[in-house]
């Protein structure tokens, strides 16, 4: 045998965990004739609000996060002149909605903790320009949303959570998407706790805001494919009434969404056990664990992130290429926004604005989470890490 062959194999950052279940749901699609947004992108709609547990919630299929929260601040009517506030440490894709619509990003920090943004730097930076909060459930853990919409209410603001990372979790019982925001946007993104592949959601209370949505989903067409063609009479007649978008999610990916969704309790329990098991393997190390959610509240768990702490003996870049040569991918979450040159430039950004963001980035790095490592995929992420940290 050669040393190659001895090699464990590689151990990617993120699987899928896609079943029988989905598969065959998939091939039915296929076969019948049904392939974009129709009965299965509607009954997944349905069955999102239920899983929620709140039938009164619209729950609005898209292809992507990114897409929802465009749909979501496009009708709240965020337009140029406006601000909205967000954290620097999260993906571009939370900020970058609101450049689409011409208004403008005011990035904050975050909590040198939990990483979510930091409710005092938010009330710090409104202006009578800022109209809408954006927080993010980072990694998981719920934002501080008591805080964020005491905040909203007192100043006359808009929240929409960027719920990425969110599903499920829970604030004082309540599932991230029930908690009185004007909207909440999941993603089923390929590496997302629950994936469709590409895909999203937008779920909201606000009748109107769902309404606008639903329209600016799919080209700012009045009625959308499914009404139009499904309609018990024959109604050939639409009408445009804004320049909409092309946002709307297949049938074929809501085949995938209707049985991740019902795994998704499953798949938070089994991302919940391996934290657990790196909590355990990794307690004495130099390096700073992730916050549990507070006792009774349920965590995501989408990233396991752990940060260096003082005194480590080797620094982030090196850690990181310990895991790699060991077979163990690894990501960085995140680059803060205001390190990017898009938004360090436009907002002539310095690190020393983000002390608690820039910290935690220069130390950090995410290790593998997803329900399809096994407890000794686990364990060899442990051995590997408490090998490059002694
Ligand atoms: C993945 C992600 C998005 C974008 O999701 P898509 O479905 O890929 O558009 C937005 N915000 C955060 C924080 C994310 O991690």
């Amino acid at each position: 045998m050669t040393a190659d062959a001895d090699k464990p194999p590689f151990l990617p950052f993120a699987l899928p965990e896609i079943g029988d279940e989905e598969i065959a749901e998939v091939v039915d699609t296929l076969k019948s004739g049904w392939v974009t947004t129709g009965p299965k992108t509607a009954r997944f709609e349905r069955e999102f609000s239920a899983f929620l547990g709140d039938e009164a919630l619209h729950s609005i299929a898209v292809n992507s996060a990114t897409a929802g929260l465009h749909l979501a601040l496009e009708a709240l009517g965020i337009g140029p002149g406006d601000e909205v506030i967000t954290t620097t440490h999260t993906f571009t894709a939370t900020a970058e909605v609101v450049r689409y619509l011409g208004a403008d990003v005011v990035l904050v920090d975050c909590d040198p903790v939990t990483l979510n943004i930091d409710p005092r730097a938010v009330e710090a930076a409104i202006t009578p320009r800022t109209k809408a909060v954006m927080p993010v459930h980072f990694g998981g853990l719920a934002a501080d949303m008591p805080a964020i919409l005491d905040i909203a209410r007192r100043h006359g603001l808009k929240v929409v959570e960027d719920a990425a990372h969110a599903l499920p979790t829970t604030v004082g019982g309540q599932l991230v998407g029930t908690l009185g925001s004007d909207a909440t946007v999941f993603s089923f993104y390929a590496n997302k706790t629950m994936t469709t592949g590409e895909g999203g959601m937008l779920v909201t209370r606000d009748a109107a805001l769902a309404k606008r949505a639903k329209v600016m989903r799919l080209h700012g067409m009045s009625r959308d494919a499914f009404d139009r063609f499904t309609a018990t009479v024959p109604s050939w007649y639409y009408e445009i009434v804004a320049p909409g978008f092309k946002y709307n999610l297949t049938d074929i990916a809501a085949s995938l969404g209707l049985h991740q969704l019902r795994k998704a309790q499953g798949f938070q329990q089994r991302r919940a056990q391996i934290a657990a098991q790196y909590h355990a393997g990794l307690a004495g190390l130099p390096l700073v664990l992730p916050a549990d959610a507070p006792a009774g509240e349920l965590h995501a768990w989408h990233l396991y992130t752990v940060r260096l702490a003082d005194g480590a003996p080797v620094d982030r870049d090196a850690a990181v290429q310990a895991l790699f040569d060991a077979g163990i991918g690894c990501s960085v979450h995140y680059i803060p926004l205001h390190q990017q040159p898009y938004w360090r430039e436009r907002y002539g950004l310095q690190p020393a604005q983000f002390p608690n963001s820039q910290r935690a980035y220069e130390r950090l790095f995410s290790l593998p989470i997803y329900t399809r490592m096994t407890d000794a995929d686990v364990q060899r992420v442990v051995a590997v890490l408490r090998g490059a940290l002694r």
